[in-house]
């Protein structure tokens, strides 16, 4: 290959490259763009307000908030009362939901689901304009867990200081963000891309979408996502014997942990594998069976998980049939 070629064909393989990845799909922290002009007017009707992402909440109902003092005591703008007001906002929306969502503020940071700082820039692709929410999710079939959020907000705008009014506003609607909440086109809503400044609390629609939001219990569900067996047969002198192979995929596809469970597989009513588990949501676990032996011939087993009941779940349904290949 001449010299030039090969070059060529890098250049071509670099386009190719470059062509897929503009193709994908956007990331996770990829939100909407931020409103524009072209948006139209307000309404006054109360919509659901949609969520960031199809089935997007937290896995539990309390959460922990970190406040990062240290980092914000030093961002031009910052006043101290922000903190209080971001407690307020935290607190008024907690209640406007009967505090079916709690908050608790902790000072440490490692074990905090939501983080919160003031900045004195936010990032180039900020969901609003005066602050930002970036989402963590463990994403299964049915929901997309979130597992973290941070919230960046400006500690004074473009041209002046933050009201005390606009911070409020301001924080409950980044909360709303790490609840899972995207923007409404209502304006009475706190989820509306402009903090208005009137707002002192979520509107009947907010509550609405957040219970809404929050209406399963968070519980796991575990369940069988495939499995495959096969069997060979081995002629002995005077009896025969089966060799089992086997392959199973177990999810959680649920809202929480699972804790410890078994998962047993039975042929012909004997247990021949029985293991114990723990899954994350959204996690998955695969398991191998190799050369189990037996000398019976069957051509079904069945795999159950979590067959006593062990763990609460969203779904109970446990047992699934195999057959043998
Ligand atoms: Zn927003």
């Amino acid at each position: 290959m001449r010299f030039t070629t090969v070059i060529e064909v890098v250049i071509i393989i670099a386009l190719i490259a470059m062509l897929y990845v503009f193709l994908q799909e956007p990331d996770e922290d990829v939100f909407y763009s931020s409103p524009g002009s072209t948006q139209a007017p307000a309404q006054s009707i109360d919509t659901p307000v949609p969520l960031i992402e199809e089935n997007a909440r937290w896995g539990k109902t309390t959460l922990s908030i970190f406040i990062d003092l240290e980092i914000s005591q030093d961002v031009p703008g910052f006043r101290g009362e922000f903190i209080d007001i971001f407690r307020d906002a935290a607190d008024t929306l907690s209640n406007s939901i009967q505090n079916k969502i709690t908050f608790r503020f902790v000072s440490q940071p490692s074990a905090a689901d939501i983080h919160v700082r003031w900045v004195e820039q936010l990032r180039a692709d900020s969901l609003d304009a005066i602050g930002h929410t970036e989402l963590n999710f463990s994403v299964s079939p049915s929901f997309s867990v979130i597992s973290k959020a941070e919230v960046e907000l400006l500690a004074k705008k473009e041209g002046g200081a933050l009201s005390r009014e606009q911070m409020f506003v301001l924080s409950m609607h980044e909360i709303g963000h790490a609840l899972g909440l995207g923007h409404s086109e209502s304006k009475d809503s706190i989820m509306y891309p402009e903090a208005q400044e009137s707002l002192t609390k979520p509107s009947p629609m907010d509550v609405e979408s957040i219970l809404e939001a929050y209406g399963l219990e968070s519980l796991p569900d575990l369940y069988v996502k495939e499995a495959q067996f096969s069997k060979r047969i081995i002629n002995r002198v005077v009896f025969k014997q089966y060799l089992y192979d086997g392959k199973i995929s177990v999810i959680n596809d649920g809202l929480s942990d699972s804790g410890l469970f078994l998962i047993s597989i039975e042929a012909d009513g004997n247990i021949i594998d029985e293991e114990a588990k723990k899954l994350r949501p959204g996690e998955s676990i695969i398991l191998t069976l190799q050369n189990v032996t037996t000398d019976s011939d069957f051509s079904e087993i069945i795999i159950n998980v979590d067959k006593e009941n062990d763990v609460r779940e969203l779904n109970e349904d446990n047992r699934y049939r195999a057959e043998v290949g």
